[in-house]
């Protein structure tokens, strides 16, 4: 079985929360048998560093030194606009998998033609998937990314915990659009899952914890104790993240 937690979170010490270390990460993969984590820097309203540029350095580092088990997502604020894409262009060609937006971290809308579009459409060039955090009813709607995926039909988009109460939102946008992902982390039960997947399609659903501010125990045991098939339970626990990171490598 494929194992991969599509959301996860990792910063070094003193920048992020406990296990700050590749190899205590790997470790503790090692004891539950998960394959690999999609990571991204830590969650960040006020940060030291509004640009990312540490937080994303020490990602990349981790990635080279243990390429099979993470996969990194450069976090941009794209309110530095043309630095932003800069920025985005540099870390997906020094090998990032994709970008992490934060709207309601960052106060943008998830959609905006200004801030958004111009770093979607370095990821449209290079190549990669684009993780949404979600759940909230301003900049963070999910129906905010229908609007994105639908510009940019070519860019696997995720939109980050199953859209937190606005799950129905989620669930369709992901129906509607081929290009559209769930992630599971902090989603609202397992009731959810099986929602989405009955809606969507399990080929739509990505298991995720946010680990380590998210339980990999708690979100893995909503799959597992939703009521779907086992064909299902795999595709979401991590073959469904696994071909969509082989698609990016692909096109690479
Ligand atoms: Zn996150």
């Amino acid at each position: 079985m494929v194992y991969i937690d599509a959301h996860t979170h990792f910063g070094k010490k003193g920048k992020g929360l406990p296990p700050n270390t590749p190899e205590e990460r790997i470790k503790m993969m090692d004891e539950i048998g998960m394959d690999a984590m999609v990571t991204t820097p830590p969650y960040a309203s006020i940060s030291y560093d509004r640009t990312y540029d540490e937080a994303n350095a020490f990602i990349l580092e981790v990635m080279q030194k243990y390429p099979d088990r993470f996969y990194g997502l450069a976090r941009i604020n794209p309110h530095f606009r043309k630095k932003a894409v800069e920025r985005a262009e540099k870390w997906l060609k020094k090998g990032f998998w994709g970008i992490k937006f934060h709207p309601r971290n960052e106060a943008f809308p998830a959609n905006s033609k200004e801030l958004v579009f111009p770093i979607m459409e370095k990821v449209k060039e290079l190549g990669g998937i684009v993780l949404f955090h979600t759940g909230e009813p301003d900049f963070s709607h999910p129906t905010l990314i229908g609007d994105v995926a639908d510009h940019f039909p070519e860019i696997p988009i995720i939109i980050g915990h199953l859209g937190k109460i606005y799950y129905m939102d989620a669930i369709l946008v992901a129906k509607w659009f081929d290009n559209v992902f769930v992630d599971t982390s902090f989603c609202q039960g397992v009731h959810v899952i099986e929602k989405a997947v009955e809606i969507a399609g399990a080929e739509k659903v990505l298991y995720a914890s946010d680990y380590p501010q998210g339980s990999i125990e708690l979100d893995t045991m909503k799959v597992q104790l939703a009521d779907i098939s086992k064909r299902d339970k795999e595709l979401i626990l991590g073959r469904n993240i696994k071909r969509i990171l082989d698609e990016v490598k692909k096109k690479r």
